[in-house]
């Protein structure tokens, strides 16, 4: 048995990941020592590499491999739009999806009563600091149509009302829906159709 103890250990822990039970683990784990060479060596390498790289961006809270993330260091993105997401897996769906040629602001959640977050715990100070410091024009809420996320977008709203344009994602977000969820079609239709807030 103790000769398969690393072996083990790797299932378990890849069983944690989402998307993957004990039984696709186990599979997923066959399939990288199969393919050692191909797989399993480059794998662990880039591992390795992000877990000593990857950060958070310090202006938008994307997530790379330097400081300022591409996004925030391409010229060409500094249109004046700024895209509000909850979470950074929105912010990579957006992209997938194409389409939107701004820049992006992480919160990092919602807020919630329930679980005692407020502004501070977010990234809504810096995004009312970026609105006045970066040119926005636009503040597009992309936030889930989920109690919290609407919630946030109004508290959002309040706050940057009369300094900006606000706009929100329209027709195509079902309700209680999450970006990241969302095929490429219908993000893009949804970000098309913003509408005023
Ligand atoms: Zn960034």
């Amino acid at each position: 048995m103790s000769s398969t103890r690393d072996i083990d250990a790797l299932i378990e822990m890849m069983a944690k990941l989402p998307g993957l039970g004990p039984r696709s683990a186990r599979r997923a784990v066959l399939h990288l020592i199969r393919k050692r060479a191909l797989l399993l060596s480059p794998l662990a390498d880039l591992m390795q590499e992000v877990a000593a790289t990857a950060r958070e961006c310090v202006s938008c809270g994307n997530i790379g491999t330097s400081d300022v993330c591409n996004i925030c260091a391409s010229e060409k993105r500094a249109n004046g739009e700024l895209c509000v997401v909850e979470d950074v897996a929105d912010l990579w769906a957006m992209e997938r999806a194409g389409g939107f040629k701004g820049r992006y602001h992480v919160l990092g959640g919602t807020l919630s009563a329930l679980d005692a977050i407020g502004p501070e715990d977010l990234r809504i100070p810096r995004l009312i600091d970026r609105v006045s410091t970066e040119g926005i024009s636009e503040v597009i809420l992309a936030l889930n149509a989920t109690v919290d996320g609407q919630t946030t977008a109004h508290y959002i709203a309040d706050q940057l009302e009369s300094r900006v344009r606000l706009t929100s994602l329209a027709q195509g977000v079902p309700i209680g829906g999450e970006l990241d969820y969302l095929d490429d079609g219908t993000i893009s239709a949804a970000l098309r159709a913003r509408k005023d807030i």
